[in-house]
């Protein structure tokens, strides 16, 4: 019976590895295995008990340091751990498929947010993050549509965010549902720019509004020469694409001086504000005109 049991535990590891691989049995991975199913089964009744909640990320428009708009961020409460980071829970909700579910409710929540805002003088814009998962089937289209029409948000107020990995997943059926959201009016932006090796032919093809440099391009910047012929060549990549680019993970001064200097549009980052609940981020964006002339 252990026997058996420690086979079954190596042969999840190995599927929540990526499957196709094997993986040898070791004593410690039993808590590990244990703790993950526990989160799924956690999982499966969070959003009926209503534990989710969005943060959100303030962006900045760095040719004059005004807020652009916000990211909708996913965060877990759970009743016993506290907050759960999305990195420790969306893999889970990929893996479960419960991503649908979830990622519907995001998109309805952050609409409806994005629109209370715009409603309140704030002509911000809503980015919300969709995983791979979410653009594996054309339902995704059905509950971008349907939370557009329920909040009444402006469709060019939306953005949906997709990591540069997953659009290079299953390009062909991508590129075509990625047509479809495009046709209801909203923004496309590549998340994680510059991690995941696509072509500049799949960035045209995918009518790419934005590409978020990847935070790793960004930390650090400004210690030695490569990292500024980084962030020199991706801002002039989506400059002669025309696609508006958006640095990411901004902590420091001197990265904002230089990637200001690099005529770089936008960006988001600690330097500015930390992902904040709803009622943070309405002062933020009250508050802004004194903030901008600390950070400037
Ligand atoms: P992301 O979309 O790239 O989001 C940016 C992440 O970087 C956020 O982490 C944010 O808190 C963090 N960040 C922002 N500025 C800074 C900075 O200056 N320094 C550092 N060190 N970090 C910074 P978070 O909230 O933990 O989210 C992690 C990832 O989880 C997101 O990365 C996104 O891929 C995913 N995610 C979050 N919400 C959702 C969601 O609703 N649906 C899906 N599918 N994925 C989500
Ligand atoms: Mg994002
Ligand atoms: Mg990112």
């Amino acid at each position: 019976e252990e026997l058996l049991r420690d086979a079954d535990i190596a042969m999840y590891r190995a599927k929540w590895d990526g499957k196709n691989r094997y993986v040898v049995f070791e004593t410690g991975m039993q808590d590990a295995v244990q703790n993950r199913m526990e989160l799924e089964m956690d999982l499966r009744e969070a959003l009926e008990n209503d534990e989710f909640f969005l943060a959100y990320q303030p962006t900045i428009d760095l040719s004059d340091m005004s807020p652009t708009g916000v990211e909708a961020l996913i965060r877990w409460k759970h009743p016993v751990r506290g907050v759960v980071q999305p990195d420790d829970f969306i893999p889970l909700l990929e893996d479960t498929g419960l991503i649908t579910a979830v990622g519907k409710w995001v998109l309805e929540e952050a609409c409806s947010q994005g629109a209370a805002w715009r409603q309140a003088g704030y002509p911000i814009g809503m980015a919300v993050n969709v995983s791979g998962r979410q653009l594996d089937t054309d339902q995704l289209i059905a509950d971008i549509e349907g939370a557009l029409s329920q909040s009444g948000l402006d469709p060019g107020a939306l953005t949906i965010e997709i990591t540069e990995t997953t659009l290079m997943r299953n390009v062909e059926e991508t590129a075509r549902r990625l047509a479809a959201v495009k046709q209801l009016g909203v923004r496309i932006a590549i998340d994680d720019f510059g991690t995941g090796y696509s072509s500049f032919a799949h960035i045209q093809r995918f009518q790419v509004d934005a590409l978020k440099i990847d935070r790793s391009f960004v930390t650090g910047l400004t210690h030695n020469e490569e990292g500024e012929t980084l962030i020199h060549t991706l801002v002039q990549l989506g400059k002669a694409l025309s696609i508006e680019t958006f640095a990411e993970g901004i902590e420091r001064q001197q990265e904002l001086s230089l990637l200001r200097h690099e005529n770089c549009d936008s960006g988001q980052g600690f330097l500015f504000a930390r992902p904040l609940d709803a009622a943070a981020t309405e002062t933020f964006l009250r508050d802004w005109a004194d903030n901008a002339i600390a950070v400037r």
